[in-house]
């Protein structure tokens, strides 16, 4: 009889992953404990009278570091949530928050729930019941514990429980912070729907910059032509898998979901997907590429770049030795266990992992954040300036050549920043600077060989430093 295969659950994963960066950057052992511990963990459950009926929910909240103010960290609702499992998310978030420059400590929280079963107005009230719970205990606010969307929930639920935190706070002038990925009017930023999968197209645009790294992945030459496998078209996957394939001639030859998976090696076209799903509810019935009913095995097929983008623990020890992807982008938080982690290094597979390769989220997060505690739009006070100044400096151009500019030239010069283009290029820097960091760590740490080893080690230097500088007290 063969043995099943046991493997560390998802926060244990995470923790192994961490302690093999602490041992490689030879970290002092009690900062090492005090990063790595989970500062709070909060449980609660709470009646709601649903169709006449009482039905009792248990979500969490932990927080994992508070060195940084407020902690973020978003909020899945999955009917497999666990303490466990948000604990890891809750840590992840910590990492990914350094790696990225963002100034906030790493929270996360979840609510036990399949809100597949219940309607609009039934989701509203469970919503409002949670965040009134987190509210009252501390685990939410602007100045503290800041959520956000994740798995299952979306711009709706934010607005739900930023107002419900203004009912209960009418006197905090920033209760419109107490969350993000917000609705645009509702305090949201645009540009934060598809932060997340726009950050995983500038990570992967950063990696092609550097011709070396592409050749550790066995590859050549620009993203033009690559193909790519996406796990998940929802939020993250969507957006990932449209940005690569209409912006840089990524062909996405396969797509898995909960229900099968599409393949068409010449290339789905991801809009036309995505209005499928949206009208039937499956990716069944589409008429331009191949149904196949095991989507897990269709992760296995041969592509250049892999982007799980669904669910934690997709690549295992069961699993990876089959993988035959160069490159795999983990938009999902812990796609891969640590056990494949080990199997995937070894076999010379290059990852970009999701502490920083999903960190566009929480970085227009923070862009969301700073805008609502500062009361005005991006860009508001300094866009026509800039237009005016373009055109002085056309006209200068104009005068000094003797040429007219082109329309379109001239466009370009005298166009001042909206707040999407702000927004865009403080993700694009963001991205394009931790990636560098990064490499950097991967280069010069000598016991360093891979970037999630590098991440994690580029991340916890940040946050050791930060916990020297005042103390533990
Ligand atoms: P989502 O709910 O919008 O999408 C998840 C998608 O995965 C859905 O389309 C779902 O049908 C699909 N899916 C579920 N189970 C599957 C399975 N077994 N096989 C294949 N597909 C499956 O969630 P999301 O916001 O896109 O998040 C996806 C991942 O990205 C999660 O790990 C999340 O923690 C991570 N993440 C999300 C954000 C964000 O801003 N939303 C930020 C950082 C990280």
């Amino acid at each position: 009889m063969t043995q099943p295969i046991i493997e560390p659950s998802f926060r244990e994963s995470v923790d192994l992953m961490v302690d093999r960066a602490i041992t490689a950057m030879d970290l002092d052992q009690s900062v090492a404990a005090a990063i790595k511990s989970c500062n709070a963990v909060l449980q609660v459950s709470f009646p709601v009278k649903i169709r006449g009926k009482i039905e009792v929910f248990t979500g969490w909240r932990a927080v994992h570091s508070t060195h940084r103010l407020p902690s973020k960290g978003g909020i899945r609702y999955a009917p497999y949530a666990d303490q466990d499992e948000v604990e890891a998310l809750a840590a992840l978030m910590t990492y990914k928050c350094a790696i990225v420059d963002v100034p906030f400590g790493g929270s996360k929280g979840a609510l036990l729930i399949d809100p597949a079963l219940y309607d609009r107005d039934e989701l509203e009230l469970i919503t409002r019941r949670f965040a009134h719970e987190l509210i009252r205990k501390g685990f939410l606010s602007p100045s503290t514990n800041v959520p956000a969307p994740d798995v299952g929930t979306g711009q709706r639920e934010m607005a739900w429980i930023a107002d419900t935190y203004k009912h209960l706070h009418p006197d905090d002038i920033n209760y419109v912070a107490c969350v993000t990925g917000k609705p645009i009017h509702h305090g949201g930023i645009l540009g934060r729907v598809e932060a997340t999968g726009r950050g995983i197209q500038y990570g992967i645009r950063e990696f092609f910059r550097h011709p070396e790294d592409v050749k550790s992945a066995n590859m050549s030459g620009s993203l033009d032509g690559k193909t790519c496998i996406i796990q998940g078209l929802g939020n993250v996957g969507y957006h990932a898998a449209k940005f690569l394939s209409e912006e840089d001639g990524v062909i996405i030859t396969a797509v898995i979901e909960r229900d099968g998976a599409l393949v068409c090696d010449e290339g789905i076209n991801i809009e036309d997907l995505y209005q499928h799903i949206t009208e039937h509810h499956t990716i069944k019935n589409f008429p331009s590429a191949h149904f196949a009913e095991d989507g897990m095995a269709v992760l296995e097929k041969p592509c250049d770049i892999l982007i799980p983008a669904a669910l934690e623990s997709q690549i295992t020890l069961e699993n990876a030795a089959n993988i035959n992807a160069k490159l795999i982008v983990e938009a999902a938080n812990g796609p891969i266990t640590y056990g494949a982690d080990e199997i995937l290094n070894k076999k010379g597979v290059i990852i970009i992992p999701d502490a920083y390769a999903n960190a566009g989220g929480v970085t227009v997060s923070y862009f969301e954040w700073i805008r609502n505690i500062s009361h005005i739009r991006f860009g508001r006070m300094q866009r026509r300036h800039d237009e005016v100044r373009g055109h002085q400096m056309a006209a200068m151009m104009e005068e000094a050549t003797g040429n007219k500019l082109s329309e379109s030239i001239r466009n370009n010069i005298t166009r001042g920043a909206d707040e999407l283009d702000l927004v865009r290029s403080g993700l694009d820097d963001t991205m394009r600077v931790a990636y560098q960091q990064i490499r950097n760590t991967l280069e010069n740490e000598k016991n360093v060989h891979d970037l999630r080893t590098a991440s994690y080690v580029t991340s916890i230097t940040k946050i050791a430093r930060s916990y020297l500088d005042i103390g533990i007290y």
